[in-house]
């Protein structure tokens, strides 16, 4: 029972090959692209979280 409270708590000791649910979709809002179990982002390629290191300054609003 104890197990309950590992795992999650600490970050970077855990495993980096955990698989995550296969349900996971994208975080964004009224995105339902599904995520593969094997990808670690949040969002689906068209709403992740791309820098661009040539635009200075400059931050592209998301969801337009
Ligand atoms: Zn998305």
């Amino acid at each position: 029972m104890t197990e309950v409270l590992k795992g999650r708590a600490i970050k970077g000791v855990t495993r980096p090959n955990k698989q995550f649910k296969e349900d996971r979709v994208c975080a964004k809002k009224g995105c339902n692209t599904k995520l593969s179990r094997y990808n670690k982002r949040e969002y689906c390629y068209a709403h992740a979280p791309v820098r661009f290191p040539r635009v200075r300054g400059r931050i592209v609003p998301e969801g337009t």
